[in-house]
């Protein structure tokens, strides 16, 4: 009997490693945080020293991404490089690429990094998601809006997060104006949603291809930004089966390993609409941290190191509420405030200027229900901002 041991690149990566990351945000440091925890060392890649990352990274690389050698020079000193943000240059993660493993791979974060990429790939494989067209000149724009219809939304291919880069066109007297904002460049027309509200899911996917999926997560938002997550979402079974299964197969039709998060829109007659598709852990399962026996970034650490995913179930309801850099306009908010209600914890991502809009970390509640886990979180969240 002969015994087959794996290929060099089939076998795990053991604590002791080196882990990149590109990029330095809060995804980065909570990455980084877990896989610490585990033994190994993280290295950011990073356009600026005073980031996120830097309070939970070994060392950060102050790169411009657009210094191939150097990027070639750092990858030779890692042992698998993952990223945490995906306006990243792909050319970047490719050059990186030819010297470490780079997970997910490249191709994904270039499917998913362009909004026109990510709909063919949709509509190719037989995802669902809303009626759309590509427009690049004011003509394509008028012929897509009498294909779609009004309400519909415009969004820019590339660069959009958090409604940046989007104009709603609710009739023919919007067109003009959202063109003149948004183009001429590649754009996106979809046609407008009425929800009945908005989940997500983040699933893993092993270097093995086994997968693992979290629960949704129902995600109210303000302003186009991630406001409350709650999980679990009370959705019916039959919706929650197809979001999950949804995002399992979109992580295999992508080729993923590592973590990704697939947001939907679920309509008032119960369709699952794929929204977007983020390539990292993802906002609305910051909650897994807590809630979770295995948190997504833990799952991230253990899917680019090809390790066996951990189990995602939930151990108690959660909600998370985000702390944008609005709570701050009253002064340093009461955090006492919020830690004084029952579940609550506390994340801050260390970042100094508080602008509005920014994210400066997440409340957490865990309680027996996940409407006491949402009251609690939106109390603590006030409570703080009173203080
Ligand atoms: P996005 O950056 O594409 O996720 O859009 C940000 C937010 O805008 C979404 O979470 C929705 O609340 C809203 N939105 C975007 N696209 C649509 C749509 N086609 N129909 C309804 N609401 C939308």
């Amino acid at each position: 009997m002969t015994s087959s041991s794996p290929a060099p690149h089939e076998r795990p990566i053991q604590p002791g490693a080196t882990l990149g990351v590109l990029g330095g945000g809060q995804l980065g440091a909570m990455f980084a945080a877990a896989a610490k925890r585990m033994g190994y060392r993280v290295e950011s890649l990073s356009d600026s020293a005073d980031c996120p990352c830097a309070r939970h990274c070994d060392r950060v690389h102050v790169v411009d991404y657009a210094n191939r050698d150097r990027l070639v020079e750092i990858a030779r000193t890692l042992d698998v490089l993952t990223f945490e943000f995906e306006n990243i240059p792909v050319a970047a993660a490719r050059a990186m690429q030819e010297a470490v493993p780079v997970r997910p791979a490249p191709e994904v974060l270039h499917t998913t990094q362009d909004r026109a990429r990510e709909k063919a790939f949709l509509t190719e494989r037989g995802f669902a998601c809303a009626p759309h067209r590509i427009v690049c000149s004011r003509t394509d724009l008028d012929a897509a809006v009498d294909a779609v219809g009004v309400p519909c939304v415009l969004k820019t291919a590339a660069f959009g997060y958090d409604g940046k880069g989007q104009r709603k066109i609710a009739s023919a007297t919007d067109i003009g104006p959202a063109w003149d904002a948004l183009g001429p460049q590649a754009c996106v027309l979809e046609g407008w949603v009425d929800f009945d509200c908005e989940i997500s899911v983040v699933a893993a996917r092993g270097l093995d291809g086994a997968t693992a999926v979290f629960e949704p997560s129902r995600n109210a938002h303000a302003n186009h930004i991630l406001d409350v997550a709650s999980v679990p979402a009370g959705l019916p079974a039959a919706v929650t089966d197809v979001a999950r299964e949804t995002a399992a197969r979109i992580l295999e039709e992508l080729g993923v390993v590592g973590v990704a998060c697939v947001e939907f829109f679920v309509s008032r007659s119960g369709a699952v609409l794929v929204n977007e598709i983020a390539p990292r852990p993802h906002n609305s399962g910051h909650l897994t941290i807590d809630a979770c026996e295995t948190s997504q970034f833990e799952q991230q650490v253990r899917a680019i190191c090809g390790l066996p995913l951990g189990s995602t179930r939930q151990l108690a309801p959660a909600a998370m509420a985000n702390l944008l850099g609005d709570c701050w306009r009253a002064g340093e908010p009461d955090w006492a405030a919020a830690l004084a209600v029952p579940g609550v914890s506390l994340h801050l991502y260390g970042k100094h200027a508080p602008r509005p809009g920014r994210k400066m970390g997440h409340l957490t509640a865990v309680a027996d229900s996940v409407e006491a886990a949402t009251a609690n979180v939106v109390a603590a969240r006030r409570a703080a901002e009173h203080g």
